[in-house]
């Protein structure tokens, strides 16, 4: 019997795009021998599109309009033995699909509520990791309220960092809202950018050299793997959206020329934050490298990462021997493993 597959794609998130790209690789990825694939798109508006009208948003890259309320979809997506909730960022890698799927009762691919939403939020993994031992950057929280009504204070501990400094929103990706403030009169303009698409924003110390930027794919659930090391190298100032999106930009290098016993503390460090996070199926877990140092800072955890046959976390483990296809395939197969 084939397993009858839902494929999520689009979303309400930045990332939007993104995801159509990816889903498009796994739309034709998936043997057809072994499941009978239905793709969704959900538009920018939350709304699930039917069939004729997300096989024109997988064609076009982007649904903007049209489309049923969820509630009406999920209910007819009983019999599908499992979803494939292909969606960054919020409303779609933050625990909320993942809530709505564990509620209908649907086996799905990838981290549960708990995971998803703990690793989506910068600040409340920095916490989870900092629990497990893992060492990161120095940061702080600091939420809207807070900024509109006591702005000084926001600043003041900004400033306990020592510029430059990071400002992200806590729940974004794709370096959405990020900006790099190199001096104290650049502050309010990030916050201000940052607070305007989250009402909790993160701010971080800056490594303490130019870091590299070494990524590793876990995959599994109780007892997960991780693939080698991979690295991107880029000609900017840090991996913007730009630079993350424009063709040429980046380069990745799988295995990341790195001393054997970093890239052994990066695989380590990942299948423990992994764990720690309540992390299952797949996740990119990504990490700052100061070679000046020697220092190994884990930097996030994407449980839903890009998925295009070329993106980072199909080539690590292309590089581990698991083919694009048969990762997808593995993939399912996690989501239906009894846990
Ligand atoms: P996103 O979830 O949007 O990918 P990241 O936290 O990974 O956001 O930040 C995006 C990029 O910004 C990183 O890949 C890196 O280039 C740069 N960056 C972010 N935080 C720091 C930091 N604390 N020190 C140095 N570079 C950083
Ligand atoms: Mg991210
Ligand atoms: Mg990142």
């Amino acid at each position: 019997m084939k397993k009858r597959i839902l494929l999520l794609a689009g979303g309400q998130s930045g990332e939007h795009e993104v995801s159509l790209m990816s889903a498009r690789s796994v739309l034709s990825a998936l043997p057809r021998d072994q499941f009978d694939v239905t793709p969704v798109v959900i538009s920018k508006q939350g709304r699930w599109l039917p069939p004729t009208e997300t096989q024109r948003a997988l064609e076009s890259g982007e649904a903007a309009t049209g489309g049923d309320l969820v509630l009406h979809r999920v209910a007819s997506a009983e019999g599908y033995d499992a979803v494939f909730p292909l969606l960054h960022g919020p409303m779609g890698e933050d625990g909320t699909v993942q809530g709505l799927l564990t509620l209908a009762g649907i086996p799905f691919v990838g981290s549960g509520v708990l995971g998803s939403a703990v690793s989506m939020d910068k600040v409340m993994t920095k916490q989870v990791l900092e629990s497990a031992g893992i060492p990161q950057v120095a940061w702080r929280l600091a939420v809207r309220r807070e900024w509109q009504q006591d702005p000084q204070g926001v600043r003041d501990r900004a400033a306990e960092l020592g510029f430059p400094l990071f400002v992200k929103p806590a729940n974004l990706g794709s370096s959405v809202g990020i900006s790099k403030v190199g001096t104290p009169d650049e502050l309010d303009g990030a916050l201000n950018l940052a607070f305007g698409l989250d009402r909790r924003v993160i701010l971080e110390a800056m490594t303490s050299h130019k870091p590299r930027e070494v990524e590793v794919g876990i995959l599994g659930n109780d007892a997960p793997i991780a693939s080698p090391v991979g690295e991107l190298r880029f000609d900017a100032d840090f991996y913007d959206y730009e630079t993350k999106y424009t063709e040429g930009r980046a380069t990745m290098h799988i295995p990341a020329p790195l001393p054997p016993e970093v890239a052994a503390r990066v695989r380590t460090e990942a299948l423990a934050a992994f764990r720690a996070l309540d992390c299952a199926g797949l996740a990119r877990v990504d990490f700052f490298y100061v070679e000046e140092t020697g220092e190994l800072l884990l930097n996030e955890v994407n449980t839903m990462p890009g998925f295009t046959t070329t993106s980072m976390y199909p080539k690590l483990f292309e590089a581990a021997g698991v083919g694009y296809s048969e990762l997808v395939t593995r993939l399912v197969e996690l989501a239906l493993e009894e846990r």
